[in-house]
C-alpha cells in the first residue's frame, strides 16, 4: 500500500528554491548522488567488517549508472547498505537536518549559487531536483528480514512510499532521474563521464557508465 508524507518545512522551503532558480552549476547533482552510493558502499563495508550478516553477501560492491534517453532517465545504482522504509521516510524528507536550515539562510544572506553551496549543508541529494522533474528511489536494506521499498517525488510538497515490485535491487539503491526538458544534455554519454572526471575521481569503489569502467 503506497502512504504520501509532507516534507518537513525547511525540506520544503529548500526544494522550492532548488526547483525555482537559475543555476549554473546543475552538473554537481551527479557529485551528490555518487557521493552517497560510496557513503553506502563504505557502511556496506564497515557491517561486513564487523561480521554482520547482509543481504546478498555475494554482490560485488559498486556503482553502475545508465542513461535511457528514450524514457530520459539516468539510473544511479549502488549495492550498499540500502534504507529501509523507516529510513527512507527519516532521511529523504521528514527528519528535520540542522544543514537545511544552514543552507537556507547562507543563500538568503550571500545571494550564492544554491548549485555551488549545497553540497556544504548535508543535503546533497535534494540537488537532484535541480536536473529532475521527479526522482524515484528504490532501496534493499542490507539488513536481513527487511523489505525492499520505494520512495518518490516530484519535490514539491510531499513523497510517497510504496512497496517495491519485482524489479527490487537485491542490495543497495537504485535512484531514477526523470531527466526535465531543460537538462536533456546530462543525457550524453560523454556529458556524465566529464562531469564523473572531474567531481567523482577519488571515489574508492568502482563506477560504471553505461557498461564502461569510468
Ligand atoms: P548527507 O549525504 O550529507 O547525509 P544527503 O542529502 O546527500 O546528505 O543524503 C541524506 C541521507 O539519505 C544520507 O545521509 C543517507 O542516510 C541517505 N541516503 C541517500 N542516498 C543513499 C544511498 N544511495 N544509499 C543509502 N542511503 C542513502
Ligand atoms: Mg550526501
Amino acid at each position: 500500500m503506497s502512504q504520501t508524507f509532507e516534507f518537513k518545512t525547511e525540506v520544503r522551503k529548500l526544494l522550492h528554491i532548488i526547483t525555482h532558480s537559475l543555476y549554473t552549476n546543475r552538473e554537481i547533482f551527479l557529485r551528490e548522488l555518487v557521493s552517497n552510493a560510496s557513503d553506502a558502499l563504505d557502511k556496506l563495508r564497515f557491517a561486513q567488517a564487523k561480521g554482520e550478516s547482509v543481504n546478498a553477501p555475494e554482490l560485488e560492491l559498486g556503482i553502475d549508472i545508465r542513461i535511457n534517453k528514450d524514457a530520459k532517465t539516468i539510473t544511479i545504482r549502488d549495492t550498499g547498505i540500502g534504507m529501509t522504509r523507516d529510513e527512507m521516510v527519516d532521511n529523504l524528507g521528514t527528519i528535520a537536518r540542522s544543514g537545511s536550515e544552514r543552507f537556507l539562510k547562507e543563500l538568503a544572506e550571500k545571494n550564492e549559487d544554491p548549485g555551488n553551496i549545497i553540497g556544504r549543508f548535508g543535503v546533497g541529494f535534494y540537488s537532484v531536483f535541480m536536473v529532475a522533474d521527479s526522482v524515484t528511489v528504490a532501496s534493499q536494506s542490507a539488513k536481513l528480514g527487511e523489505q525492499p521499498c520505494v520512495w518518490k517525488s516530484d519535490g514539491l510538497g510531499s513523497f510517497e512510499i510504496l512497496p517495491s515490485g519485482e524489479d527490487a535491487p537485491a542490495r543497495g539503491t537504485v535512484v531514477t532521474i526523470n531527466v526535465k526538458e531543460d537538462a536533456v544534455e546530462f543525457l550524453e554519454k560523454f556529458r556524465l563521464q566529464s562531469v564523473l572526471k572531474k567531481h567523482s575521481s577519488f571515489i574508492p569503489f568502482a563506477i560504471h557508465l553505461e557498461g564502461e569502467r569510468v
